[in-house]
This record gives structure tokens, sequence and C-alpha cells, in this order.
């Protein structure tokens, strides 16, 4: 196992420009990222499409140099390591296996380069044990004999058979359907609590993120917004980003100002906030749909709302309500199973918004402030 720091990190790429239209322009696809993976540590590196994480990665696995900064496994630079010294593997999106071998095959042929092909059985036997019977069966198999998820599978158990230190996965469940895909995940992190690597595991999907990894790295725009355990991310998030990417329902904002040492905005308000912040300085609230709850309409304090839709969610049991009222539309949970709460659109809830949990944001740039 490894270490990996990544100090102050940056690359950028030069766009592609038509001939003698505009000038060359660069992208920063990774700006000024400095991270510690600590050895046998699993960590995810999550953000939208576009983001940087792929580029990060391949940083990571020195397949690509960065402009700036240095990258380092075990306090040594990655430079100094030579490629087959690093003991890297690799899983990406769509994983080219070699067509005409059976899966056995392309999962020996590393130890087999090394002339340790005897460590082959004993290791396949290991990974088997924990993936039950599924690989058995498909390591008799020809890629064209296996589905996308299959090849996936067989693509993990070959970078497990290796005698590496660090394995470095790109969306590797990103194109199989749902089922599978929560298979493969709970397969593999089955395997890496088995076999001691440290992992990175680059994904859009929080989901995936907080079943597979230790740690959630959050990027934006090339830049490292915040790093943390998911329940870290969700309780404490550092802006307004981290805190809308993170938790499923979306947190939802409210836009108000600060009075008399209090937060108001235009259908909730009178929470008693921070008391540095400027009289009429633009603050955003910020609460998650559970903590807005509904009444009847006699409670006093509530806040009627029209309801523009209603989304079951059967496996988590409530149902989302999502309301307007004025220019502002907020999203509620509710238990689904209660029969006095069956709600439809059109009609008017009342609500309230119980503060005990709210998250405060500066208007201006985004920043947690309460
Ligand atoms: P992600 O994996 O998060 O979707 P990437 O790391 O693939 O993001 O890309 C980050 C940014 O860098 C994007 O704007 C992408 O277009 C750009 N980029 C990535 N690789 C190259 C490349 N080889 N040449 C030019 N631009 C690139
Ligand atoms: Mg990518």
């Amino acid at each position: 196992m490894t270490t990996i720091t990544l100090d102050h990190i940056s690359k950028s790429f030069q766009r592609e420009t038509v001939i003698g239209v505009g000038t060359a322009d660069a992208t920063q696809a990774v700006d000024n990222v400095s991270l510690k993976i600590i050895s046998g540590d699993v960590l995810a590196v999550l953000g939208p499409s576009g983001c940087g994480k792929s580029t990060l990665l391949r940083l990571i696995a020195g397949l690509l140099k960065p402009d700036s900064g240095h990258i380092l496994y075990d306090n040594v630079d990655i430079e100094q390591v030579p490629l087959s010294e690093r003991g890297i593997g690799m899983v990406f999106q769509d994983n080219a296996l070699i067509p005409h071998w059976e899966a056995r095959r392309s999962v020996g042929f590393f130890l087999s380069l090394r002339r340790r092909e005897h460590e082959v059985p004993e290791r396949l036997l290991r990974i088997s044990k924990i993936t039950g019977i599924g690989l058995d069966q498909l390591l008799a198999r020809r890629p064209s004999q296996l589905s996308g998820g299959e090849q996936q599978r067989v693509a993990i158990a070959r970078a497990l058979a290796r005698d590496l230190r660090i394995l470095l996965f790109d969306e590797p469940f990103a194109n199989i359907d749902a089922k599978l895909r929560t298979e493969s995940r709970g397969e593999l992190k089955r395997l890496l609590n088995e076999f001691p690597v440290t992992a990175v595991y680059v994904t859009h999907d929080q989901s995936e993120a907080v079943a597979l990894s230790h740690r959630v790295a959050v990027m934006r725009a090339g830049r490292l917004e915040q790093v943390g355990t998911y329940q870290q991310l969700y309780d404490n998030p550092i802006n307004v980003f981290v805190a809308t990417f993170i938790g499923t329902p979306t947190i939802n904002l409210f836009s108000g100002k600060v009075r008399g040492g209090r937060w108001w905005g235009e259908n909730f308000g009178g929470f008693a906030i921070r008391g540095d912040l400027a009289e009429g300085s633009a603050v955003m609230l910020g609460i998650r749909p559970d903590g807005i709850h509904l009444h009847s309409k006699d409670t006093a304090g509530i806040t009627p709302a029209v309801v523009d839709g209603v989304t079951p969610f059967f496996a988590e049991r409530y149902q989302l309500i999502e309301v307007h009222l004025a220019g502002e539309h907020w999203a509620l949970t509710v238990p689904y199973l209660s029969s006095e709460q069956r709600i439809s659109a059109g009609e008017t809830v009342y609500c309230t918004l119980d503060p005990t949990n709210a998250l405060y944001f500066d208007g201006e740039t985004g920043h947690r402030i309460g």
C-alpha cells in the first residue's frame, strides 16, 4: 500500500483553435489541487461531468505530467519511480479485454509476465470466493461471451490479480444497468476490504461514492471544493455548491436578508442568525427537504403553498412534495405510508420551516457562514 500526496497540482489543455480565428485558449482541467490519500484509504472523487476527475486520475497514475506541482508515492516523486515499479492498476469506463483470450488468461496475464503464474490460482480463488460463483463462471469465457457488466468484473479481477499498491477507477460501472451496478458495487467493496490497496474511485454518482469510499473529494471546475466523509460533507458543506451537490433529494435554498440579528426571507423567516453580520446583508438559507413540515391550516405561523408535483420514492418510503409560493419553489418529504397525507398537485398545503438544521451561506460568494 502507498500514501499518495498531491502537492499543488495544476494541468491545463490547449484548446483546438481554427487557424486564423481567435487566439489559443487553455482549459484549466485541474487547478491547484492538494490532497493526501493515506495508505489503504478508498477515496472517491465526485463531481459533475467535465470538472477534471479523469484528468486528476491520469495525473495520479503518471499517465499525464502536471504543468506544476508534485505527485509523491510514499514521499518519493512519481517521476523517480519507474513505470514498472509503480504498482498501479486502472479500471476505466470501458475496458478493453483482449478479444480472443478467455477471461482466466486475461486475469493471470500480469502475474505470468513476471513469471509468477503459480500465484494465479490462489489469487483467483480468493477473488472468486468474495464475488461468489459469478466470477468462476465468467473466467472460462471470451469477451464476446461476456456482457458489459461482466467484462468490468473481469477487468477488476485482472487488476486485483496483479501485485499492486494503487488501484484507480474511472467510472467503471457507468455503462451498466442499475441492478447490476448495485451488485458490482457490493462486490467491489468486498474486494477492496480483502485486498489491501490505496484506491481512488472517480464518479459523478454520489450514491456510488458513499457506498464505496471512506472519504469523498468534491471537485468543481478543476478545483477541489471539499474533502471529508459523506456525513461531514452532508452536515457541514463548505459552500452552496457542495450543499447542493451532496444529498438526495437536493437541499432547498431561500434568498433572504439580515434584519435585527435575524434571517428573513420572502416566505419564511425570523430565525436567529450569527450576530456579526451587517444589517441588510444578503444571506441564503439552505434546508434539506426533511426540515420542512406540513401542518393543518390552523397552526400559527404557517406558510401556504401550492403543490406542483408529488413523486413517490417507494424504496425509501417517502414521497417528495414540490411546491411553490410567489416566486419561491421548495420541496419537502413526507412518509409514503401516511394515509391522511395523500396529497395531489394543485392543492394547497401548509408548511413550516424548522431552522434547527438550517445552513447559512453568504448571498454573494456562496461561502458557508453559519
Ligand atoms: P471529467 O472526467 O470530470 O468529466 P475531464 O478530466 O475529462 O473531466 O476533463 C476536464 C476538462 O479538460 C474538460 O473541459 C475537458 O474538455 C478537458 N480535457 C480533458 N482532456 C483533454 C485533452 N486531452 N485535450 C483537451 N482538453 C481536454
Ligand atoms: Mg471522466
